[in-house]
């Protein structure tokens, strides 16, 4: 469905009726695609951690973390999904489109939601240690940037929190 460009109450009629169709049991869908994506990442010995983008019902993007393998610190799932998101449509503003990723998104992810202006975030476990949507920062709720994410945390929460928690353990328990 179009609305026409400069109505803005069909605009927000049509945001609306877009973030309430998205019901938990779809985010709990998508979320397991995410979950693939973050133990295909813990399979390659990447930190695992998966992300989507997902619009109109359609998902543009999947990527896992993939740092130590590119040997690029910006590397994380959701750089990449939104990277690959954009390059799909042909459009660096994703503003229908929902970010899902399985862990809490760092400084630097939030960042690039914001500047791909993501209409919501839904993520697994919060990152006490790094999450920039409410843990140790709040970026999705700065009333100082220019744009606002409403965020949806602890969707299959213990399924990422425990990919990660298995991740560290076993990298502890590894050879030196
Ligand atoms: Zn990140």
């Amino acid at each position: 469905m179009r609305v026409a460009i400069g109505d803005p109450i069909a605009t927000r009629r049509s945001r609306t009726s877009f973030l309430t169709d998205h019901l938990p049991e779809l985010d709990r869908r998508w979320m397991e695609e995410a979950i693939r994506e973050a133990e295909a990442a813990g399979a390659r010995g990447e930190v695992p951690i998966g992300a989507l983008v997902v619009r109109g019902g359609v998902m543009l993007a999947r990527a896992g973390n993939a740092s130590v393998g590119r040997r690029d610190p910006t590397a994380h799932a959701e750089i990449l999904a939104l990277r690959a998101a954009a390059r799909a449509i042909a459009n660096y503003r994703l503003s229908d489109a929902i970010l899902y990723v399985t862990v809490e998104p760092c400084a630097m992810c939030m960042g690039a939601a914001l500047h791909a202006r993501v209409a919501r975030l839904v993520y697994g476990c919060a990152d006490p240690k790094g999450g920039a949507a409410g843990s140790l920062f709040d970026l999705a709720r700065d009333p100082r940037l220019n744009h606002r994410i409403p965020v949806t945390a602890g969707v299959s929460e213990e399924a990422c929190r425990i990919l990660l928690q298995d991740f560290f353990r076993a990298r502890r328990a590894g050879p030196a």
